[in-house]
């Protein structure tokens, strides 16, 4: 879990939020019962008390052992767990309740209230083992003129039941209410931004090659269709970019061919002119090669500007790669000839695939031009192709001179030369491998390389073979196997020794 996420922070804030005021209800609900509970209590030994007082206050002396008598069998306050004192203000009591029925509490314990007590009181009073008892006391005075003190008093017993039961199911519910409010509230904001998963799940799969696909827009008038929105405005705006760029280049490049054409027919009718001296006749041949270079790279150019325009799919068709393989390794032996280079292919019988063949065989036509280029005299060359697991690899390998490993990651980069001196020599433009990357990830694909200097360079590419697949290639890949459409693997590297 990441805690700087929006989801996490979102619940954290949310739950923080929640649990202050969970916590903030329950001590204002415990604090607020009790008070209550309190005055309730206080309510009811007053009123107690002042029953009590016009018993005694009609009473002559000599009356009060009856009096006393009656109020025994009548208020009975052992029996409700009360505390009930009559006495005189110079301290001798009257009457005293006995021990209540719950044993709470000790009647004698009870210190009386402090004299001179003028007026109703109500106090809390501290009993041995913590106990406390509310003892509301009343001073009054009788007929004859004696002065009085009724105490009526209860303990807090009930009071401190009531609030510590409320205490503990608040102590077991709050971390419950909380545990889930946490999980719901993570459970709901990561289905609020599953919408945004989607959106830049979608996002990564828009590249240069599909800008005309558009990100999902919920109708929800929030924040997350407006981000769709934006971002969908924001791709058609590169879309309509990178048209005018395919647009341009494949003007510029197509436009340039013709004079490029013009000028090397006219360059070849001053070069056959007899009267020419030799060093002009140099300078001429030399300019032919530099218009052979520029026809190249504008060629080129157009090439890369139709792929990147996404032109391959459109002469898409079923065919067999071996097959291919073979009869371009075949026309291009007598290239390699020309250094006693040797050229063999090693190939199944079928290998379908889907795709354009004469892009397919512009990838191999580049490489084992690259191959028959920088390998040496009496090298050798091999080409290979194989299908497994849904897929056809297709390899050329040399034991030419090897490419650096620091120009490895970038070879297949436009324009990028590992010795430009050196290529220069050979006529090579520094586009020939991105041309191959181009068109096999327009079909799906992927091309890599292997190489260590001076141990040769091995070439893979990988492609998807074709859904309907002939009998040669069910029996490569064995009857269960399925074709995939992504090709990923390395699968053909054991097709020869490693270097
Ligand atoms: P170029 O048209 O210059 O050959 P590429 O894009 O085909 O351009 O190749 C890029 C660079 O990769 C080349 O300049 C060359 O140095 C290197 N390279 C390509 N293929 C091979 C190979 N088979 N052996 C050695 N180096 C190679």
């Amino acid at each position: 879990m990441n805690p700087r996420s929006i989801r996490v922070r979102l619940s954290l804030w949310y739950s923080g939020v929640l649990g202050l005021l969970l916590v903030t209800f329950s001590v204002a609900t415990y604090l607020g019962l009790e008070r209550y509970l309190t005055s309730v209590l206080r309510q009811s030994v007053i009123s107690q008390a002042r029953e009590v007082v016009p018993l005694f206050s009609h009473l002559d002396n000599k009356d009060e052992q009856r009096e006393i008598v009656e109020l025994r069998a009548h208020y009975a306050p052992e029996a409700s767990n009360r505390f009930l004192r009559v006495r005189r203000d110079t301290g001798s009591v009257i009457y005293v309740s006995g021990v209540p029925k719950d044993q709470s509490f000790d009647p004698a314990e009870v210190p009386s209230a402090q004299p001179p007590l003028v007026e109703e009181s109500t106090q809390d009073v501290f009993l041995s083992g913590g106990k406390r008892l509310l003892v509301h006391a009343i001073p009054f005075e009788t007929r004859d003129g004696r002065r009085l003190i009724i105490e009526a008093g209860a303990t807090y017993a009930q009071v401190d039941n009531v609030t510590s039961n409320v205490w503990m199911i608040f102590a077991f519910s709050l971390p419950l209410f909380m545990v889930v409010a946490v999980a719901g509230g993570y459970a709901l904001t990561r289905r609020a931004l599953r919408p945004i998963d989607e959106i830049t799940r979608r996002a990564e799969q828009i590249t240069s090659q599909n800008l005309s696909e558009r990100l999902p827009a919920p109708k929800t008038n929030d924040e997350v269709e407006r981000l769709s929105v934006a971002l969908n405005r924001m791709i058609e705006r590169l879309e309509r970019a990178f048209e005018s760029i395919h647009r341009f280049s494949a003007d510029a490049s197509h436009e340039l061919r013709t004079p490029l054409t013009i000028l090397r027919g006219e360059l070849e009718l001053v070069a056959q002119r007899r009267d020419l001296s030799p060093a002009i006749g140099e300078t001429i041949s030399s300019a032919l090669e530099e218009i052979d270079r520029l026809t190249k790279i504008t060629e080129s150019l157009l090439v890369i500007s139709r792929l990147d325009a996404g032109e391959s799919g459109h002469e898409s068709q079923e065919f067999n790669l071996a097959e291919l393989a073979r009869v371009t390794t075949e026309q291009m032996t007598f290239l390699a000839s020309e250094k006693e280079i040797e050229l063999c292919c090693d190939t199944p019988v079928s290998a379908q695939i889907h795709g354009n063949p004469l892009r397919i065989k512009q990838v191999l036509v580049n490489l084992l031009d690259n191959a028959i280029k920088y390998t040496p005299e009496k090298g050798k060359i091999k080409v290979a192709v194989a299908v497994a697991n849904g897929c056809v690899t297709l390899e050329v390998a040399d034991d030419g001179p090897g490419i650096n490993t620091a120009s490895l990651p970038h070879i297949f980069e436009r324009f990028y030369r590992v010795d430009k001196a050196r290529t220069r020599k050979f006529g090579g433009v520094g586009l020939g491998l991105s041309i191959a990357k181009s068109i096999c990830v327009a079909h799906g694909g992927n091309i890599k390389v292997e190489s260590a200097e001076g141990q040769g360079s091995r070439f893979s590419v990988h492609l998807p073979a074709a859904v309907t697949r002939s009998h040669s290639a069910k029996h490569q890949d064995g009857p269960d196997s399925h074709p995939a459409i992504h090709c990923q693997s390395n699968e053909l590297s054991q097709t020869y020794p490693k270097k």
